[in-house]
């Protein structure tokens, strides 16, 4: 089987700073003193972002260099995937290693997720604001309100507790970049930036979305990825429009370009919404997202539109405390199964193809894979090698994980074609279905006879057009799903 190494993506992930900002107001720390935006400024673009970055306050135990242990696994990358599993598999009493050039800092993304996800995990106290309600607004009439309770992760709660937990059940540090692997029989050892090897029985890959360590399947080029991209904020803002007990999942009006109509056509083409969780009256997280697109849209248009967006709902941003761009390769191809190295997270191909939502589901399957990987380690017949190697892909990427994900390919492949009306109608369907199916949908738990029972009612659901656009937009990517599948199911 041919394979390739994932493109990298070193200009992307992510620009964002972080600092401890209170969800629901500015601290008295972070408030600024003066205004930063001058009449001069045109928009919140030529705002610097206030804040710092952020590293934990913790004892780490460091990997000593001297001594040649072996660990029963070593992860490389101290993301959300990594910590999580590197917990999971030292919580049963395997000795683990964790490579991470600062194992300190504190995560810059800004995580969102469904409260159900994170409750199930037993991790609603990482969730720093919830809002009981969501709601998308289809267009300048129509709204739909779900009763889906959504929060911000607090990435330094949840940073913290992981790692503490970590240290308390004896997880080793080691700061440094991974640089490459080198495989014997039974165990594999890794060569750092430093100079320094680690050395154990298993290697997880957890380094997101650009792994130069992990072999990716040929048979589905790179060119089948799609791309969501983003430009997001947290800023003070005078006052917004949004109400403060709901979170805006998506928000596709367009009203904006009546100002802006040079905007439009391309907008009409490949559309683009607003996301916004407001903290407070003058505290808000806002997004503006290209669900997905391919070739990516450029950073510049979405930037444009967000301008005049926020010009034309009438915020006023008087300070940026922090900007990110968000760039998330979907679909794709997966990694070769199996091979040396585990990938974990971004790197496994967890992302969600039509959505472009990881955490939760990468911090879920880290206590799955934590299963199988301790049986093996910690069995009498101390499974090793090859064995081990396809015991944990499997747990990761079982058959039928696989055949689901063409489906969710296949839903991005649908939004690929759809433009702005037919996306506006797409999302009127999509949450008029009975909600465990758009809850499961969005976080991946349908089985395949499912989700063959969503793109049912989905048709029923959905209006004249929309069905048109199913029949007439639809027949390439089912055909290219059907092709996937038969591939996948070798
Ligand atoms: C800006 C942004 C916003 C996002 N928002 C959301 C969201 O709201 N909800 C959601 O579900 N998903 C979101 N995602 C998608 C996804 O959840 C994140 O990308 C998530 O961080 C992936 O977790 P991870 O642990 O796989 O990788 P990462 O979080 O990227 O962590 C990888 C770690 O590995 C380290 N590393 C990299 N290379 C090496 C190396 N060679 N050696 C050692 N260490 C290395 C990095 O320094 C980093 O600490 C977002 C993504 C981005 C980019």
């Amino acid at each position: 089987m041919a394979s390739m190494a994932l493109v990298q993506f070193p200009l992307f992930l992510n620009a964002s700073k972080s600092t401890s900002i209170s969800p629901n107001t500015l601290s008295p720390s972070t408030k600024p003193t003066r205004f930063q935006i001058s009449s001069r400024q045109e928009s919140f673009l030529d705002l610097t972002p206030t804040s710092k970055p952020e590293f934990l306050n913790i004892d780490l135990r460091r990997h000593d260099a001297s001594c040649r242990r072996e660990y029963g696994m070593v992860v490389i990358g101290g993301g959300p995937a990594g910590l999580r599993l590197a917990e999971r598999v030292s919580l049963q009493g395997v000795d683990v290693c964790c490579i991470d050039p600062s194992p300190l800092s504190g995560w810059a993304n800004n995580y969102g997720s469904w409260v159900d996800e994170f409750e199930s995990m037993g991790l609603e106290d990482c969730l720093d604001k919830t809002w009981p309600m969501t709601y998308v607004i289809i267009d300048e009439q129509k709204r739909k309100y779900l009763d889906r309770p959504y929060g911000r992760v607090g990435r330094k709660v949840l940073k913290t507790k992981l790692m503490e937990s970590c240290l308390s059940q004896g997880v080793r540090f080691h700061a440094a970049k991974a640089w490459k692997v080198v495989h014997e029989e039974f165990s594999s050892t890794v060569q750092c930036s430093d100079g320094c090897d680690v050395k154990g029985s298993l290697v997880v890959d957890a380094s997101g979305f650009s792994s130069a360590l992990l072999d990716y399947d040929a048979r589905r080029g790179q060119q089948q990825r799609g791309y969501q991209i983003a430009h997001g904020i947290l800023a003070e803002v005078e006052e917004h429009p949004f109400d403060l007990d709901k979170m805006l999942l998506m928000d596709w009006r367009d009203s904006h370009m009546g100002n802006e109509p040079y905007l439009r056509p391309a907008n009409n083409k490949l559309p683009t919404f607003l996301y916004a969780m407001p903290f407070s009256h003058n505290l808000i997280f806002l997004e503006e997202t290209s669900l997905v697109s391919r070739p990516v849209l450029s950073y510049a248009e979405i930037k444009k539109r967000m301008v005049a967006r926020l010009r034309h709902l009438g915020i006023k941003v008087k300070q940026v405390l922090e900007d990110e761009k968000c760039l998330i390769p979907m679909g794709g191809p997966l990694p070769i199964i199996p091979q040396s190295v585990v990938g974990a997270g971004g790197t496994a191909g967890l992302v969600h193809p039509s959505t472009g939502y990881l955490v939760a589901r990468a911090l879920a399957t880290a206590s799955v894979m934590a299963d199988v990987i301790v049986e093996c380690l910690g069995s009498i017949r101390m499974v090793r090698g090859r064995q081990l190697h396809g015991r944990v892909w499997s747990s990761l990427w079982p058959l039928e994980r696989k055949l689901e994900r063409e489906f969710y390919c296949f839903g991005m492949e649908t939004l690929l074609k759809l433009d702005l009306q037919g996306t506006r109608r797409f999302f009127d369907a999509f949450f008029d279905l009975d909600p465990y199916y758009w809850h499961g949908f969005l976080s991946s738990r349908l089985s395949l006879e499912e989700l063959a029972m969503l793109s049912l009612s989905l048709f029923g659901h959905a209006s004249n057009p929309s069905k048109l656009d199913i029949v007439s937009k639809c027949p390439i990517p089912l055909a290219k799903m059907m092709g996937q599948l038969a591939l996948a199911s070798i």
